[in-house]
């Protein structure tokens, strides 16, 4: 973990997040449930308001100024999600509603590509968004899902990839870092590994996005996907990168406005990249919105906000662990701000609302991901996840919360 203390000043960072000025229960907010989404600065929600204050419009149809203005909004937004991820073209980038969209594209666009008998990889450690899909395509080709299984630290057992890996392999799906543990998977020998057994590779990236930034070229990855909600965007907006040469073989998704070339009832011919899979009106505001979110983050920079949650997650884990009877789930070196606990003989449940009173938003549950629950043999944790903007102090009160909590319930 780095030591170094990030280059900017959280107490000014904070100023830019109207929300963190509220409070919960008659205490001011901890919000610690950045994992699920993420809050929103000013410049974002101006953004949003200044669309539809003043040039609110239907894109890439009209001639008349304001459709001119909210399409070149709209492309430019797309451009800087290229220029972000870093894609060779800006027509790379399908604007989608979210990582969950994203996926369903993929999982469907392979239905075709998929014969009996063929094999997908996946993780332990997904999210059902990225477990639920890939069995529906499985269903409808014949096709094997296998898992990479995991280790009590909340790791990828990576000599079972190994094993699993043949030429009957033809995906492989993973996310970069797990929601419900944090743990930050080895995405680049996924990868390398992968090709060489000629799979293609899909990266969920909802989670690393927010303290990572991807460089899709240089991971040499054939999808990737994230949401904007996460990244200090609105919800209702994500992205899917996809190789040109992928998404050129891959069916659209979805029939209707937009997304065609010609149409007559004898044949229809597809538009090309990305209309092909952007049917029908899309979140045009949210897609603005999701450009100047990245701008804002880039503000802050990457390698700062990894610095400061490190920072975090160390002072976090330590404090957390002096409460007697904490037991942290996701023990991996290599994870980002995101701590799952439980309690001894206290329902995960019984915590989150108790600290709720205090003021705290913490998740408890099973966190989208059912297979890493039954692997502890748990029925949930109590998730706090740091983001850029919360502090020590924030963390301190966490404690005394829990602290409290177990008093309460033991
Ligand atoms: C949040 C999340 C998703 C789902 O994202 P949506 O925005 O709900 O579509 C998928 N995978 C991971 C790892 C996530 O954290």
């Amino acid at each position: 973990m780095q030591k170094e203390i990030a280059m900017f000043d959280v107490q000014k960072v904070r100023e830019d997040f109207p929300i963190l000025k509220r409070t919960v229960n008659g205490k001011p907010l901890v919000y610690f449930d950045n994992a699920a989404t993420s809050q929103t600065p000013q410049v974002v929600i101006d953004a949003i308001v200044d669309y539809y204050s003043s040039y609110n419009a239907n894109i890439h149809r009209g001639v008349h100024t304001l459709s001119q203005e909210a399409t070149d909004a709209y492309e430019i937004a797309r451009k800087k999600v290229q220029q972000h991820f870093n894609a060779k073209h800006s027509y790379e980038i399908i604007l989608t509603s979210g990582t969950t969209h994203s996926i369903n594209i993929i999982a469907t666009g392979f239905t075709n590509l998929l014969t009996k008998g063929d094999e997908i990889i996946v993780s332990a450690l997904e999210h059902h968004s990225n477990i639920v899909p890939w069995q529906m395509l499985c269903e409808r080709t014949g096709a094997i899902l296998k898992v990479i299984p995991m280790n009590e630290e909340g790791e990828l057992v990576m000599s079972v990839y190994d094993e699993l890996l043949t030429e009957r392999t033809k995906l492989v799906f993973t996310n970069h870092i797990s929601n419900a543990l944090g743990t930050i998977n080895p995405i680049e020998e996924i990868i390398e590994k992968a090709h060489k057994v000629g799979a293609a590779v899909l990266i969920d990236g909802a989670q690393s996005c927010p303290h990572i930034k991807p460089d899709v070229q240089e991971l040499d990855v054939d999808f990737y996907v994230a949401s904007a909600h996460k990244l200090c965007g609105p919800t209702g907006v994500g992205m899917l990168y996809g190789k040109e040469e992928w998404l050129e073989k891959l069916p659209p998704y979805q029939g209707g406005g937009e997304m065609i070339d010609q149409v007559t009832f004898e044949k229809t011919t597809y538009a090309g990249l990305p209309h092909k899979f952007e049917a029908g009106t899309p979140n045009i505001c949210g897609g603005i919105a999701f450009g100047v979110a990245l701008d804002y983050m880039n503000s802050i920079g990457f390698d700062n906000i990894a610095a400061y949650e490190n920072d975090l997650l160390e002072y976090g884990t330590q404090k957390l662990l002096e409460v007697e009877g904490l037991k942290i789930y996701g023990t991996s070196k290599n994870k980002t701000s995101v701590i799952s606990f439980n309690i001894e003989n206290i329902h995960p449940y019984d915590i989150g609302t108790i600290v709720d009173k205090l003021g705290i938003a913490v998740r408890t549950g099973h966190h989208c991901a059912q297979p890493i629950m039954d692997f502890y043999k748990i029925p949930g944790t109590v998730r706090a996840s740091f983001s850029f903007y919360n502090t020590k102090e924030e963390i301190d009160a966490l404690v005394a919360a829990v602290q409290k909590a177990k008093t309460m319930l033991s």
